[in-house]
């Protein structure tokens, strides 16, 4: 099985029928890229920067996250890096922000909602980000958007950093992508008009099934209701797909849902542009998807959405494809 793998290393992903789809790896930090180049993926689907400020005692400086994101970009070489901005809160605290104990925070004061009220270390890590654009293929990914007035403001901060930079004679990319992790459901069903004003759309189903299903990711007793399969979740999925497809754009996946063996057809049946997964994974899943047709896996996916179950997809999966 190994051999097998090993020898698409360096090539492209391609279904049997001749359908080029992208898989790509998720990262934490600029050590992870040799992984991702062992592996052959074809960029990295989503960089999670927290790293860059946990265990530490204060906000990591410009100068050190353009080291950290330059590096990564360089060692890519101009391959797609999606980088997400700060995704803290959650499961993930930063001490240091001294940041008030809530009731739910997976409801709460995190991610893009903590950046935008602290612009000061938002502006900061855009410009490092910003800077690194000029040394590769660098895509900024805005996490937790739940309405299309925090991805304008999220942009318009961006665009005032760009031209902040400008001004000092400091180069960026002006064609680079601004995207949206896709992981609240109001997002998913306002897919059509977020799709007029980004870049590309990356589905995060990890929170995303959390969300609709209303079940806690970490807490075990109703861990039950964490359905990748079940046809809401996959419904959500295709309207984001279509939505995006219609303008002109794309989109990823880059929960943990993306390099699962059983949602890999249903996945390409339902269009998915890019896969970014573990990198361990990404030839596992070069392997499968070479073996099946894009034209089959769309007749299961289009069925599995009519189900009424989980485990009538599941069921499904398997008996078409294993
Ligand atoms: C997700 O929510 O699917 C995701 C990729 O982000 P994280 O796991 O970091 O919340
Ligand atoms: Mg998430």
């Amino acid at each position: 099985q190994k051999k097998v793998w090993a020898k698409l290393v360096n090539e492209k992903t391609v279904t049997k029928d001749g359908h080029h789809v992208e898989l790509a790896a998720n990262i934490g930090t600029p050590n992870d890229i040799e992984g991702v180049l062992n592996n052959g993926a074809e960029g990295v689907g989503l960089y999670r920067t927290e790293f860059i400020y946990m265990g530490r005692n204060d906000l990591p400086t410009e100068e050190e996250q353009f080291t950290a994101y330059k590096k990564v970009v360089e060692a890519m070489e101009g391959k797609p890096v999606v980088i997400r901005t700060l995704d803290i809160g959650g499961d993930k605290e930063l001490p240091y922000l001294d940041l008030p104990k809530e009731l739910n925070p997976f409801l709460g004061f995190r991610a893009i909602r903590l950046c935008l009220e602290k612009d000061d270390m938002f502006r900061t890590q855009l410009r490092a980000l910003l800077r690194a654009s000029a040394y590769g293929n660098l895509k900024i990914m805005f996490p937790m958007i739940a309405t299309i007035d925090e991805f304008r403001q999220g942009k318009q901060i961006l665009e005032e950093e760009r031209a902040s930079l400008e001004k000092q004679g400091v180069e960026t990319n002006k064609d680079m992508e601004i995207g949206i992790m896709v992981e609240i459901p109001s997002t998913a069903v306002l897919a059509d008009q977020f799709a007029k004003e980004v870049d590309f759309f990356s589905i995060g189903t990890n929170d995303l099934i959390q969300y609709t299903m209303a079940a806690d990711r970490m807490n075990e007793k109703v861990s039950y209701l964490y359905q990748p399969y079940n046809p809401a979740i996959l419904r959500l999925v295709k309207m984001v797909i279509d939505a995006s497809h219609r303008e002109g754009k794309w989109t990823g996946m880059c929960g943990e849902m993306a390099g699962d063996e059983v949602a890999i057809p249903l996945l390409l049946g339902l269009g998915l542009d890019e896969f970014s997964m573990s990198a361990t994974s990404v030839l596992p899943a070069r392997t499968q998807l070479a073996n099946l047709t894009r034209v089959e896996a769309e007749k299961i996916a289009l069925k599995a959405l009519t189900m009424n179950t989980s485990e009538e997809v599941q069921e499904l999966v398997k008996q078409s494809f294993f």
